[in-house]
């Protein structure tokens, strides 16, 4: 008897252990950590601009299944095997924040995929991008890979004004900072629905904090009508869980944008 997709033992996943070759403050509150070394050779990369891994951190008591974090990989460097995941330093708190503020030359990490959903397609007429600082480094990726006449607009909302740093986009991407301390989940979708709305088909990219992803799923689809295939949107994080709770929330209706 076939086993149904409920039943089927799965398949794990291939983790490959790199390890720290550098690190780098991009900001008071955006660290990157180079990884490289042997592992590498096992990194099998994708095209796609989002493309994300899990990083596994090993917990007490050391027998404990291993606690995953989803990382952006910001870059890939095949001639010198490296690549690139910047992290957002929030604070004391988690796991992989901190590790990152004090990650040291040599450390290792384990990871899992990558996988991926996202590239810009450059038949789009134009780009809408829409996060926070977790999304930094996905938002980058893409704008690095536009064509150089893409025209859009990119809004990244941050707490203050020292996380503010430069994009690299095409000269018809403007890149807006949305500096609002309150944490307000509506600060994003409100600038987003001020702006000026170019016609014709738009390609959107929105990640970030969970709740303020609700907030312009309404804008992008209950007032502007998208169309849902032209929309990647989902949260990255949730104010006040841990990425277990956030991920196990998704199962739950205050986990649901989409
Ligand atoms: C596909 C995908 C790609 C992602 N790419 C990136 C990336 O490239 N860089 C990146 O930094 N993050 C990225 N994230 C978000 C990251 O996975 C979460 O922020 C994660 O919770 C961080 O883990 P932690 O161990 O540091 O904190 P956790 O242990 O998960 O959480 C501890 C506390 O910190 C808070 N917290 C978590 N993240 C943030 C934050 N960004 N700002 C403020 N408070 C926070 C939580 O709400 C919680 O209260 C991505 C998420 C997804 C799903």
């Amino acid at each position: 008897m076939a086993l149904s997709s409920r039943t089927a033992p799965r398949t794990p996943r291939p983790s490959i252990e790199l390890e720290v070759v550098s690190t780098e403050r991009l900001s008071a509150h955006l660290v990157r950590v180079t990884l490289g070394g042997a592992g590498f050779a096992a990194f099998e990369n994708r095209p796609e601009t989002d493309k994300y891994v899990k990083i596994m951190f090993t917990t007490p008591p050391p027998e404990s299944a291993p606690v995953t974090r989803t990382y952006t990989v910001r870059r890939v460097d095949a001639v010198a095997g490296t690549l690139d995941i910047d992290f957002v330093v929030h604070g004391d708190e988690g796991l992989a924040g901190p590790w990152a503020a004090s990650a040291r030359v040599g450390a290792p990490l384990q990871l899992m995929g990558p996988g991926g959903g996202y590239s810009p397609d450059h038949a789009a007429d134009w780009h809408l991008f829409a996060g926070d600082l977790s999304a930094v480094p996905a938002i980058a990726a893409a704008l690095e890979a536009l064509p150089a006449d893409a025209v859009g607009r990119a809004f990244i909302e941050v707490d203050s004004d020292d996380a503010i740093l430069p994009l690299e986009s095409p000269a018809g991407v403007e890149v807006e900072w949305v500096v609002d301390p309150t944490h307000d989940a509506e600060a994003l979708a409100a600038v987003v629905r001020q702006c000026d709305w170019r016609t014709g088909d738009v390609q959107v990219f929105a990640h970030g904090e969970r709740e303020s992803m609700k907030a312009l799923r309404r804008v992008l689809f209950d007032e502007r009508g998208l169309d849902r295939a032209r929309v990647s949107l989902s949260g990255y994080w949730a104010r006040g869980r841990t990425e277990d709770r956030f991920q196990a929330e998704k199962r739950e209706p205050i986990g649901q944008i989409l």
